[in-house]
Parts: C-alpha cells; structure tokens; sequence
C-alpha cells in the first residue's frame, strides 16, 4: 500500500494552465533532468542579456508571454517531483509516434487536433487522446475572457472521460514509477485520479464566485449549471461551491462584526455602519444567491446575520441620538435580507415601533414641526356599541370608549384654538343681536314675535356651544384628523366619534 503522504492538487486554480511550468518553458512532458538543467542554463543567459525568456510552449503559446520570473518559478516547480507529476497532468501528452495532433497544434490548427484526437488509433494514441482533449478544452476556456460555453462544456465532458480513460492512468502510474522519489508512493496515480474531480469542481466553483462578485450572475450560474450537469457527483459539486464561497462568506462575517463593534463604541456611528454595512453585503449575497440554491443554509445564515447586524446597529443610533428618523429605511432593508422568521419577526416588531415613535414625533396637522407634548388633539371615540333587551323589556346600550391624542405642534394648537374662539365669537355675536332684536319687538306689536325669537336664540346659544366644542377645525384640518392611522383603524372597525353613541344619556 501507499504510505507516502502527498497532498496532490491542493493548490489547483483558474492559473492552472497560464502557470503550467511546461507551457512556460516550452518543455515536453517527458523532459529529463538533463532537459530542465539545459532549459534553465538558456534562461540564465537570457536573462543576463535582457532578453524575454520567450513565449513558452508552441503548442499553446502564453498572451502576454511569460517574463523572466515566471520562467524561473517553472523551473523550480520542474524540479519538485510531485508538483511536477501533477503538472504533466494539465499538459499536453505525446503519442509518441510521429504525434500528428500535437504537431496540428503547433501550427494553431486547433481543429485539426481536436479532430485528430478525436478518432485516435488503438492503444497509447487513444489513452493520450481522451486526455489531450480535456487539457485542449480547459486550458482555452480559462485563457479566454469570455469563453464559449460550449468549450466549458466540452472542458468538463472530456475530463469526464479521461478519468474514465483506465489506460491513461496506467501511463500516469508508469511517469510515477520513473519519478522514482520517496514522495511519490505506488498509490499516486490513483490518488491523482480520485482528487481530480475535486480539483476541477474546485476550479469552475472559484470561477462562479468570482463571476458573481463582479455582478455577473448569468455567467456564475452558467458555470453552475455546466458543474451540476457535468455528471461528477453532485455531493463534490456542492463541496467544491461551498468552498469557493467560503472566503466570501466569512469576509461579509466579519464585516456585519466589526460594524457591530463600531456602532457599539460610537452609537452615533450606528446608522453609516448599518448603511454601509448593507451597501457592501447586499450586491455579495445577490452574487452568492446566483451560486448557492436560495434555501442554502450558509446564505440564509449569512443574510440573517447580516440583516441582524443592521438593524442592531441603527437601533443603537436610535436609542443614542433620539433620531429614529432614518432607521426606517434600514430596517426595512434589513428585513427583505433576512430569511428565517424569528429574524424576520424581530425587524418587523422594531420597524412598527419606528414607524409608530415617526408618526407621534411630527405634527400631525402641519407635518413639519415636531409634535409638542400637551398640545396633543384630543380625539374621544366609541364602538363596539350593543344594545340588548333586559328582562323588564327595557333597552340596555352597552359600548367601548377610548380617547386618541393626535400629535400636534403648538403652532397648530394655537391656529386650532383661535378658530375655535372666532367660532364662539361668532355665534356669540349673532345671538346677542337676535335677543336684542327679541327685546326690541316686545315693545311693539310684534311683541309674541319678540318672545319667541328670544327664546330661539337660547337654543342658539346652546348650539353655538355645542358647535364650537365638537367642531374646532376647518374641513380640511378634519380631513387631515380623520386620516390620523388610529382613527382611520378605529373607523374601519365601526367606531365613531364621541364617547358615547348618539341619543344616549
Ligand atoms: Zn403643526
């Protein structure tokens, strides 16, 4: 059994092939030591006279080429036998007999190649065809900015066969025994194919993420579609998604943290950290939302946490400054981020306190002052009224009062108050005159005219009161009243004005 502990294909990435130190120096698959030690002496000299190293590998060659750092790092990863086997697996192999695909390639007649690979003869060319293509597909769809699909398609599809292909990787296990290194054990080949899938999961995972971060989601669900329909199983593909998500994820973490400690040292830092925190967090959580299903239980945690963290943020804003005027926005922000219900409940229940504290703390009237205490619109309202008939056949009205203080400004209490003194005034005046006019005619022949106009202006006094104490405000202060949301809920339950019901003692 293999007991050497390698840890092949850890550091695989969306570089794979621009890095692959084959393509890099133009070496084949096969060199020898002597071939590397040849290829990093003509580099050296290169180098020395300022020459660029060259554009590597004519099969693929690198755009931009390689610089001479890069060159020298390939050279170093040649000589590390087990990142070099790993390397020759993201590499163009040879069938060794006068290779016309490979030869195809050279001259960038890509598909002639494919074409070659895809009809091979019996044997090694077959076992090096079925890995040439994968590495033809993958190597172009991750050049190019913006790739076919179809590539990332065929990319994963030739892949899928390679792994499949048994005789490649009795070649693998073969280039393994002639590494002839202690790293390398009898198991590598196998232990190669088994991280494979993982490995090129991991690739079109990070790819997605990325995708998505940068605002594009079409294209980061379309690496995830290619993934799921890939045919690799399914528990690697969320493996490997989860993976790729995972820094992103504990970056938005520790960004609803530290806004949370900021707010809480300065709580009138509270609403920038809230605002700032949801500006940055909710085009992530879109962009994961295009990788990971909606129900996935890390987005949900990650949208309650953040949703959380808002909302505490500007409560604390709040509690501090006394301005509960912008967390409404906040908390309603935070409430379409977060999912689960008990998160959800808590915004809703702080977003009608808020919204409640927002109504009282205005002017009802003018809706521009802050509302002043005592100078509050007393509004008495009854309902719920019932009337039944007693034993004795007598009517027993039963019903509920309340009384609604509708905030006012004192500006508005004072324009309220004059209003209702003019009223007074005015009916006032008027029946004054009417009883002068009264007293007159009794000392005429109109004398029953006289007493009983007198006695009509009694009742007017009476009305004048009446009108003047139910109705201090203009039709449209009463509009504005009745538009009040307490009394507009009150009204919808068949409530009505006045403490008691009309025609009631
Ligand atoms: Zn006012």
């Amino acid at each position: 059994m293999n007991t050497t502990k390698t840890s092949f294909l850890t550091q695989v990435g969306p570089d794979l092939y621009r890095e692959n130190p084959f393509r890099v120096t133009g070496l084949t698959v096969d060199a020898t030591a002597r071939d590397i030690r040849r290829r990093s002496e003509e580099l050296q000299v290169k180098a020395k006279l300022g020459a660029p190293p060259g554009t590597g590998s004519a099969l693929l060659p690198l755009d931009p080429p390689p610089d001479a750092d890069a060159a020298q790092r390939a050279i170093q990863r040649l000589r590390d036998p087990v990142r070099r086997l790993e390397d020759e697996l993201f590499w163009f192999w040879s069938s060794r007999d006068g290779d016309e695909a490979l030869a195809a390639l050279r001259d960038g007649r890509v598909e002639d190649a494919e074409r070659l690979w895809s009809d091979p003869g019996p044997g090694r060319p077959a076992a090096v065809a079925a890995h040439n293509l994968a590495v033809l597909a993958h190597a172009r769809a991750l050049d190019d900015e913006a790739p076919d699909p179809g590539l990332w398609e065929r990319a994963l599809r030739h892949w899928r066969a390679a792994l499949d292909t048994g005789a490649f990787w009795d070649l693998v296990a073969a280039r393994a025994r002639t590494a002839d290194d202690p790293r390398i054990g009898p198991g590598a080949a196998a232990e190669l194919r088994e991280r494979l899938p993982a490995a090129l999961l991991s690739i079109s995972a990070r790819l997605a993420v990325r995708e998505s971060e940068a605002g594009e989601h079409a294209k980061a669900s379309a690496h995830i579609d290619l993934m799921r329909g890939s045919g690799f199983d399914g528990a690697l593909v969320e493996t490997a998604l989860r993976d790729a998500v995972a820094p992103v994820a504990s970056r938005l973490r520790s960004q609803s943290r530290s806004a949370l400690e900021r707010a809480d040292a300065t709580p009138e830092s509270g609403h920038g950290e809230a605002v700032r925190l949801l500006e940055r967090a909710e085009p992530v959580l879109a962009g994961l939302g295009a990788v990971l299903p909606g129900d996935h239980s890390l987005l949900e945690g990650l949208r309650d946490e953040v949703a959380d963290s808002a909302m505490r943020c500007v409560i604390l804003y709040g509690n501090e400054t006394g301005d509960w005027h912008p967390a409404e926005g906040v908390l309603e922000r935070a409430e379409a981020t977060a999912v689960s219900a008990n998160v959800r409940t808590r915004i809703a229940e702080n977003l009608e306190t808020v919204r409640e504290n927002q109504v009282y703390a205005i002017c009802w009237f003018c809706k521009e002052n802050p509302s002043h205490d005592g100078a509050g619109f007393q509004v008495k309202m009854h309902g719920e009224v019932n009337e039944e008939i007693t034993a004795y056949y007598a009517r027993r009205i039963t019903w509920r009062k309340l009384t609604i203080t509708v905030p006012r400004c004192a500006g508005c209490a004072s324009a309220h108050r004059t209003r209702r003194a003019k009223l007074w005034a005015y009916g006032l005046g008027s029946n004054v005159a009417l009883f002068a006019l009264g007293l007159v005619l009794t000392s005429t022949d109109a004398f029953g005219a006289g007493v009983v106009l007198m006695i009509l202006t009694f009742a007017g006094f009476a009305f004048a009161a009446g009108f003047a104490a139910t109705t201090p405000l203009s039709k449209d202060a009463s509009d504005v009243l009745h538009a009040f949301p307490a009394i507009q809920e009150k009204f919808q339950a068949g409530w009505s004005f006045g403490h008691k019901p009309p025609g009631v003692q």
